[in-house]
């Protein structure tokens, strides 16, 4: 995927190419003369417009050879136009909602240590609960303190 291989390019004998074409192995002919490249002896700066396969959808589009090397640079991978955008909306809702959840955290944790003194809301929930359910096991009452009225009158009787 990504660029398309084996693929030629025409290219102009000018500017700065033409000492980087020289390089390659490419035979000068005259400045402003059409030559025949192979995209991979392009320059990475080279806005000749290149054919590439996405990485995600497999459809091909034409790009600048320049824009391809950023691409490569920046993600590892090619992505065509629409993959791209799908992408990073992807991405920018994903990183939207990591900063919410962190921002519900701590705010749990600051109105729970406000209450309670505690930084986990589940730990005196928990704590609540046991309390709750001991109580009912022992007198059948969800309140501690309205049993110990009683349970204090059954002793003097006794
Ligand atoms: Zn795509």
């Amino acid at each position: 995927m990504g660029l398309v291989l084996p693929q030629t390019v025409k290219a102009k004998w000018q500017g700065r190419a033409i000492t980087h074409y020289i390089s390659k192995g490419y035979k000068f002919t005259n400045r402003g003369d059409e030559l025949e490249v192979n995209v991979e002896d392009l320059s990475k700066g080279s806005e000749i417009k290149v054919r590439c396969n996405c990485d995600y959808c497999g459809e091909s589009s034409i790009v600048m050879y320049c824009n391809y090397v950023k691409q490569i640079a920046k993600f590892g991978n090619f992505s065509c136009r629409k993959c791209s955008r799908a992408i990073r909306v992807k991405q920018t809702w994903q990183q939207k909602t990591d900063i919410q959840i962190k921002e519900i955290n701590e705010k749990k944790k600051q109105t729970c240590r406000k209450k309670y003194g505690k930084d986990n809301p589940f730990q005196v929930e928990k704590f609540k609960t046991i309390a709750k359910q001991t109580c009912r096991e022992k007198y059948g009452k969800d309140y501690f303190f309205a049993n110990r009225r009683r349970k204090r009158k059954k002793k003097t009787k006794l």
